[in-house]
């Protein structure tokens, strides 16, 4: 069984959050990894300008300086969006990135776009599975000799959930890759939820998706990527994911896979600001749940579980999208996008030798 380890949010005058995240990184094996002379990515989101549930830079700083104090050398890392928005090439996302606070003086190391300027920039990975025979993988992760995860867990449009596989295995895809990723799983319109506002039209980078003559929105689908972002920025919940959804969750693992199969690798994942939606979008909602803690494990099936388990067992804020439907009980994600089963991609990472669900909880702090 998996260990995960965890810190509340708790805190006083002679315990801050950052002494609790020491504690946490000790007992969850970080100073065991042989880092001396290595590369070493932290891989992590930015935040899509506007948005504000990203993870703070300032918990970088402390990763950083222990990376250092053990020898290697770490840089912060992330690969370009498919979608139109404020990180789809190198000089738009390190800006963004910069804005938010991800530079040298608060966390202690530079910032490398994974994919390079315009997503091309990229490994090509033999793993011969299921759907992926390749794996583009953006150079700066693909080349690291140890990777760190800093995942945000949140919820998902595609995949349910937003939280360590999706930072490694989708993030980590070049621009290509995550078109790759994505191709199975472009939405459909529900007609009868369409009000024909046209801000899927206005927000969709690829010119796929239009108003018909009866002014609802109609998919052009030689054009349509599967990004999502016309089911993230719809209030009406017209664009609905495909089935094949599974499809893109699945191809995500691969990717996963494909970077950590022989990579020494560690995952932290925060489970605070829970909001309903990626932190991909310009925006993010009131969140589902009180801020909970930090996790961390070397297993990122099990971590992934573990947020997913205590998101679920948490009480959902009344105020939140599922406030006035949520009863103990329920799953949160499953309340949130009601098509779409987050165990998918949990049950092929488990297939694929990834980690288990099966876990122990270790509170420390
Ligand atoms: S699909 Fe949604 S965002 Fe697009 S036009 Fe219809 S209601 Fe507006
Ligand atoms: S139609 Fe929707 S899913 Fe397809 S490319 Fe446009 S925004 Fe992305």
């Amino acid at each position: 069984m998996s260990k995960v380890y965890f810190i509340d949010f708790h805190t006083h005058a002679r315990q801050n959050i950052f002494q609790k995240l020491e504690i946490l990184l000790e007992k969850a094996g970080f100073d065991q990894m042989d880092m001396e002379q290595k590369f070493v990515a932290i891989k992590m989101h930015f935040g899509e300008p506007g948005n504000l549930a990203y993870i703070r830079p300032n918990f970088v700083a402390p990763v950083a300086k222990k990376i250092r104090s053990k020898g290697g050398f770490p840089y912060l890392t992330d690969a370009n969006t498919l979608y139109k928005g404020g990180r789809s090439n190198a000089v738009d996302h390190l800006q963004a990135a910069h804005a938010n606070g991800f530079n040298y003086p608060t966390t202690g190391c530079d910032v490398i776009i994974a994919d390079g300027i315009k997503g091309t920039d990229y490994r090509e990975i033999e793993i011969n599975q299921k759907h992926c025979k390749t794996a583009k993988v953006g150079s700066a992760v693909a080349d690291a000799d140890v990777l760190i995860s800093m995942a945000h867990f949140k919820g998902h449009e595609m995949a349910g959930i937003g939280g360590t596989l999706k930072n490694v295995g989708m993030g980590s895809g070049a621009v290509g890759g995550k078109l790759e990723m994505h191709s199975d799983a472009s939405p459909v319109i529900n007609r009868s939820h369409c009000t024909g506002c046209e801000v899927c039209v206005e927000n969709c980078a690829h010119d796929a998706i239009h108003l018909d003559e009866e002014s609802i929105a109609t998919i052009d689908y030689d054009k349509c990527v599967g990004c999502g972002q016309c089911i993230a920025v719809c209030r009406y919940d017209a664009p609905q994911p495909a089935s094949d959804s599974e499809f893109m969750q699945e191809k995500m693992v691969e990717y996963a896979w494909a970077i950590l199969k022989d990579k020494p690798a560690f995952h932290i994942s925060f489970i605070s600001d829970v909001s309903p939606q990626c932190d991909c979008w310009g925006f993010n909602d009131i969140p589902l749940v009180q801020n909970i803690g930090i996790l961390a494990s070397t297993d990122p099936v099990a971590l992934d579980r573990a947020c997913t388990d205590l998101v679920n067992e948490a009480p959902a804020l009344p105020n939140s999208q599922i406030g006035k439907t949520w009863k103990p009980g329920d799953d949160k994600f499953n309340l949130v996008f009601p098509k779409i089963s987050w165990k998918k991609g949990l049950d092929y990472a488990e297939k694929l030798g990834l980690g288990e669900q099966k876990y122990e909880l270790i509170k420390v702090g």
